[in-house]
Formats: C-alpha cells, structure tokens, sequence
C-alpha cells in the first residue's frame, strides 16, 4: 500500500471517532436568506442575508432578522446592506462579517475539534469570491471548508438519484437568481444562471403600483404582495389586498386594493424569461438525457418555487411533469447537510476543497532551500497540475508555498493544528516506525 494510501484509510477511519467532538455544519449562502444546518442538530440559523452597520465606525450593529426588520427604516448613521447580489458577493467585508456571525450562531458551545463547514455557493461566483467564502469560514474557526454548487445540493435535498445514469432537472428560483441545471452521475451537465428571480419580481411590483396607482411602497411591502396575491398563472379564485404606502402626489400616506390579475401582468416579463431559460436548457440537453427528464419532469426548489401556480405555467409552456420538492426554502441546505457525513462524495464534488486533510507531500525549492509543501488531495495532485494552472513551473521551477497554495485555491498558510493533526500524527509516526510489528518481535515468548 502507498504511503499516502494508508494516511487516507486511517484518517477517514478516525472521522467518526473525531464527529463525537465537533458539531460539523453545512451552509447555504443564499442572495436573499442564508441557511445553517448543525449535525445533530438540525437547521439552527434561517435568517435573512442582510447586515446592519454603523455609517461612520463601520462596526456591525444587527444580523439577519434584525437588520432585514431595519430596511427601509434605518435613521442617517445606520445603513442597511445586502451582501450578496444577483447571485454574487457585492460586499466581501460585509459577507464575511455575516457569515462569522451566523458560523458563531449555530455553534452555540465551544468544541474540542474545529468544524468541517460546507458551504453552497451560486455557481457563478468568481475565484475570488470563492476565496473570500473560504477565507470567511477559516477566520470563523473552520478545520476544513468545501465548497460546493447550489445546483447539485438542491438537487440532493429534493432527494433526486443525482449518481445514477441519468438526467435531473432542477430549477432554483432563489431572490437574486433562477439557476437551471441538468444533473447525471453526481456531475452538472448543463447550468444556467439566470439573473432574474424573486427580487426581480419585487421590483416590478413597485414599478407597477407607482405607475397605475401613484403609490410608492417599500421592497418588503412589495414582496408581501407577491407572497400573498401574486401568481404565474390564472387563479381559481379571484385574491385582493390592501396596500399601504405614500402617495406620489399628495405626498401623504394612502391605501389602496389591488388585485391578483394586475400583479399577475406586473410578473409576466420575469416569469416568461424564467420560462424560456428552462427552454432553452431543454433544447441544450443531451437526447438521452432529454428522454429522462420527459419521464421525471422538473423539479423546482427555492422560495421562488412556492409562487402561486408557477408550476402549473411550466407545466402548460413545457408539456412536461413539473413538481414543487417538499420543503423548496430549505432544500438546498438539507442537501448539503445530507453530503455532511459522506466524505467520499463530498470530495468527489466539491468545487474548492481546503483544509488538513492529509494530501500528497510536495517538495518545492525556494531558492537552494527545500520546503515541504501540504497540498489537499481532492483539489490538486501533481506538480504538473499545479503548473497548468498557474505560471510557476513555466516561470522556472522554483516556487514559494504561497504561490503553490494560491494557484492550488488552497490556505497559504496551514491553519493551527488541531488534535485531529495531533492524533493522526501519532498514529502514522507508529505506522512509519512500523511499532507493532517491531514489538511483536521484540517481546520474549513465554517460557
Ligand atoms: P436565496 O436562496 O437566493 O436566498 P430563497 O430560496 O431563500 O433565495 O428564496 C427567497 C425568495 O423567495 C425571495 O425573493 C422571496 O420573496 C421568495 N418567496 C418566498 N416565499 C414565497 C412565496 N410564498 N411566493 C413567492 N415568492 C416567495
Ligand atoms: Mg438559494
């Protein structure tokens, strides 16, 4: 068996035994709400992706729940962000102070092992962003952090066969994107990232009551009409609601009714594109997979999802079974919380995957010194893969550690051990002295 072979069997073999110690979380960063899942425990943070902040120190003044009740209300010091837009980070600062909150939130007490954090990023985000996620979660006290698609862990949490041959639809309309993905094999064969969704759809709802009644509302009224009157297709009964706000004339509070058809129009242009994207998605898939999806339809996830009678709309413009998965606000977390223990699959898909697991040792020379450099297994391999993605060996062929962690997507520096480290350690210095066998041969045999 090859040296790294046995660190492998022995740390996956510890997993468990460490597990009892840390309470390991998965994470779905959401544009509009950010979801974390405790192992053991369940989903222990739902709250809203906002942060409130101080206009002139800049210091963190209300999280989530909190922040997102003060948007729209905040007095000239306070400002309110939303730190994810349209599916990417608008704010990294700000993003990293939400998310050591919430990491600090779900762990509630102090454990002896640092977690292993997942988290579930948009598919489209840059490297950099990546890095900002995965420095984030390293600064919150993580062990290891992956990083995986929102796409396949909505898939995972509607409970699709997602490793087996063949095709799954997902449609994740979230509040900054409408991601269409088709999934076979535990591999994303086709995703488009739309950058319509429900925050879209709350905008045309203020546009359209300042345009027909002259009334100018808040994002979080509008959203509450689209919540509760809005709809993709004709209602079996007619819904009306009372809507508060500021004239645009008089410039004084008023209230006025609308009903669901008018919002209905108001949505049309971002449910059809919503629409078209699965289309066009459609028309990219593969045939064989084509012929499955027409078996098991669509399967649409997200708070976007839960739209009155937009299943029903895709169901009509597609001819194909659309359904709704049981719990659409959460499924991509429950996913990702399902791929929480199975650590064999986890590095098979995750997309950045960094920590102390035990990778192959590289040696790299900095200047006539040599210096062993960690490298994670499931992100890189070889040197020669390390040169493909950056320009150290055609550089020449020294390179500093920093430079290979970079190129590799990897922490620089290797974060503090832990008794994970402490105890691997230990049991492969006894492998490489080969102790059991030596003391096999050393004890007397009985007289
Ligand atoms: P993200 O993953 O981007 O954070 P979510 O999947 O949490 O987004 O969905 C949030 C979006 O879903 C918001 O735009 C919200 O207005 C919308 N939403 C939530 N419930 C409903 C509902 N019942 N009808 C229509 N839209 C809804
Ligand atoms: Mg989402």
């Amino acid at each position: 068996m090859r040296f790294d072979s046995i660190t492998r069997v022995s740390l996956d073999n510890l997993r468990p035994l460490l597990s009892l110690f840390s309470a390991d979380l998965a994470i779905d960063l959401g544009t509009v709400n950010t979801r974390v899942y405790a192992r053991d425990k369940g989903i222990v943070v739902n709250e809203p992706s906002a942060v409130a902040l101080d206009n002139r120190t800049g210091e963190v003044q209300a999280v989530g729940k909190e922040a997102k009740e003060m948007l729209g209300r905040t007095p000239g010091n306070l400002r309110v962000v939303k730190p994810m837009k349209d599916g990417v980070i608008a704010d990294f600062k700000v993003t990293e102070k939400m998310l050591n909150y919430f990491i600090q939130k779900a762990q509630q007490r102090r454990t002896l092992v640092h977690p292993r954090i997942i988290i579930s990023i948009p598919s489209e985000i840059t490297q950099v962003e990546k890095r900002a996620v995965t420095d984030a979660a390293y600064r919150a006290k993580a062990a290891e952090v992956h990083l995986v698609e929102q796409a396949m862990m909505a898939a995972i949490g509607a409970g699709l066969p997602v490793t087996k041959p063949g095709g799954n639809m997902v449609v994740d309309i979230g509040g900054g994107t409408s991601d269409v993905a088709v999934i076979s094999l535990s591999g994303i064969v086709y995703s488009r990232s739309l950058r319509t969704a429900g925050n879209h759809m709350d905008e045309a709802i203020m546009n359209h009551v300042k345009r027909k009644h002259n009334l100018l509302i808040g994002e979080r009224t509008a959203e509450q009409i689209k919540i509760e009157i809005g709809s993709a297709y004709t209602l079996d009964r007619p819904l009306t609601m009372e809507v508060k706000g500021r004239g645009l004339i008089e410039g004084m509070p008023k209230v006025i009714t609308v009903g669901d058809s008018e919002i209905r129009e108001a949505l049309s242009e971002c449910i059809s594109s919503i629409v078209s994207a699965i289309r066009v998605a459609l028309e990219r898939t593969p045939p064989e997979l084509s012929a499955d999806i027409s078996d098991r339809g669509i399967v649409l996830v997200g708070g976007g999802a839960l739209l009155k009678n937009l299943d029903k709309r895709i169901r009509e413009e597609t001819g194909l079974p659309v359904c709704i998965a049981d719990d659409p606000l959460c499924c991509v977390v429950l996913g990702t919380a399902k791929i929480l223990p199975d650590f064999k699959f986890l590095r098979r898909i995750s997309i950045v995957s960094t920590g102390k697991q035990m990778g192959p040792q590289m040696l790299t020379k900095i200047g006539t010194q040599r210096v062993r450099c960690r490298i994670t297994r499931s992100e890189i391999a070889t040197r020669s893969e390390i040169a493909t993605r950056s320009e150290i060996a055609t550089r020449s062929e020294i390179a500093t550690r920093s430079e290979i962690a970079t190129a590799a997507g990897t922490q620089p520096h290797l974060p503090v051990r832990t008794i994970a480290d402490r105890l691997r350690g230990l049991f492969l210095l006894g492998l490489v002295l080969n102790l059991p066998y030596r003391w096999r041969r050393e004890t007397p045999p009985d007289r």
